[in-house]
């Protein structure tokens, strides 16, 4: 549909009562929609032409134990299995002693590419980095202060285009550093294209981040692992385990799945802290496929009777900046985490895509993910035929029992409870 005319420029009230009115059927959906006057004033700061603010669930997940500190990581997600598999693996983890973390430099980098430069101009803009540094001086006073600041200067030309690629290195501390690294890569234009004698295409970041990454890593006796095989033997569940990761490390097919549910976590982490979630999303899968071919974030192998796991990913995740310190739930996570730096969030994060992986293969092989999933689904089935309240809870369990998981079904459990009720008033009256 095509929006009223000067639509952006309407009062954000205005535009919340047209999206009310045009696109909620009932008062049902009105009050579920939860847009209240401090949200829509704070959606109206974060976008353009805001219209209301979508309420994600943001749930917690206990029982991590990193680095030898307990964790509850905070998520914002909208698929019902993710929060209670992070908390299931954190639990198995934290048995046998919980996770240990790295974590690099929070090192950005940033592009100036050149068009129209000849090998000459090439020579020049390379012995002229000192004078390149000194131009940014005033645009990074400020992150210097806090211990960051530019750390390297390169350039390489792209074979097929000819363009030649000046690379930025920065530390950007705390922040994700978009704005930063784009404003340093803008601030280099004049002077890299008066020293190369070339023309700027594009002067950006990259996503890539492949300096900014954490690392996490487990071990777990076998005897520890036991218990959560259902019936089958821990030592082929293991293997199972590392054949699996090898199975995603071979075939993209499966990687891009094996890699999407380690995202499942750390992307559901990001938005919680209001962190940039294509950005972390990009550079995880950028990542994966730095060989040529996608392949697994993971790595698994047993050793001495115990299972050892380990992720190693970049991460350019935020404590201050953006969206991150301006929303009071994303302050709210950060207040819960101990009020983490970047390089800490980053640490938890790895853990958690860890966690969320260790979980589905766990669950994949012995015995298949469906059954769990379902039953979380059931619920949603019974929300989606009308149910509310205590009801929601009652036929999910029907249909659990019934081992249906079906609109059809959850309308006809609906239909029976409020017949049975009907009935019940009825002979009561
Ligand atoms: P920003 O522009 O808010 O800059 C960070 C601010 O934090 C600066 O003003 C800095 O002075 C301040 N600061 C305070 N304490 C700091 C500390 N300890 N370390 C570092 N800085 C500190 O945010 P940003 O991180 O430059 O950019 C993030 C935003 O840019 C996100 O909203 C992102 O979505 C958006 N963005 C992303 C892309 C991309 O990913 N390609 C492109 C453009 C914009």
């Amino acid at each position: 549909m095509k929006l009223p005319d000067n639509f952006r420029k309407w009062p954000t009230e205005r535009r919340q009562a047209w999206w009310s009115k045009n696109f909620h059927d009932d008062d049902d959906e009105r009050a579920a929609s939860l847009t209240n006057p401090a949200a829509l004033e704070l959606a109206d700061l974060m976008v353009e032409s805001a219209v209301g603010s979508l309420g994600l669930p943001l749930g917690l997940a206990g029982g991590f134990l990193i680095d030898g500190c307990d964790y509850s990581l905070p998520l914002a997600v909208e698929e019902p299995s993710v929060i209670a598999a992070a908390a299931y693996a954190a639990r198995i983890i934290a048995s046998g002693g919980g996770f240990s973390t790295t974590v690099g430099p929070s090192v950005m980098e940033g592009y100036v590419y050149l068009e129209q430069v000849d090998e000459a101009g090439a020579s020049r803009l390379a012995g002229g980095y000192e004078a390149l540094r000194r131009s940014l001086k005033s645009t990074l006073a400020g992150l210097e202060r806090r211990g960051g600041g530019l750390c390297g200067l390169r350039q390489y030309r792209l074979q097929d285009s000819g363009v030649l690629a000046l690379e930025l290195a920065i530390d950007v501390v705390d922040a994700m550093g978009a704005n930063i690294v784009n404003s340093a890569a803008e601030a280099l234009r004049p002077l890299a294209e008066t020293l190369s004698g070339g023309r700027a295409l594009l002067c950006i970041l990259s996503n890539a981040t492949p300096q900014r990454r954490a690392q996490a890593a487990f071990r777990l006796p076998l005897a520890k692992l036991y218990p959560y095989c259902r019936g089958l033997d821990a030592a082929d569940v293991a293997r199972r385990i590392v054949l699996a990761t090898v199975v995603a490390d071979e075939d993209p097919a499966r990687a891009v799945t094996h890699n999407k549910g380690v995202m499942n976590g750390i992307a559901a982490l990001a938005q919680a802290t209001l962190n940039d979630t294509r950005a972390v999303e990009a550079a995880a899968h950028a990542w994966a496929a730095r060989s040529g071919r996608l392949r697994s974030l993971t790595a698994y192998r047993v050793e001495t009777d115990c299972l050892c796991g380990s992720i190693d990913l970049p991460l350019a995740l935020a404590t201050v900046g953006g969206s991150v310190d301006l929303h009071p739930t994303g302050r709210a996570c950060l207040r819960l985490l101990g009020n983490p730096d970047s390089r800490q969030l980053s640490r938890l994060a790895a853990a958690l895509g860890l966690a969320q992986n260790f979980a589905a293969l766990l669950a994949l092989v012995s015995g298949g993910i469906q059954g769990g999933h379902m039953r979380l689904h059931a619920a949603r089935l019974a929300y989606k035929a009308g149910a509310r309240g205590e009801l929601t809870r009652r036929i999910a369990d029907r249909l659990a029992a019934r081992g249906e998981f079906s609109l059809r079904a959850a309308a006809e459990e609906l239909a029976a409870l409020r017949d049975a009720a009907a009935a019940g008033a009825g002979s009561s009256a």
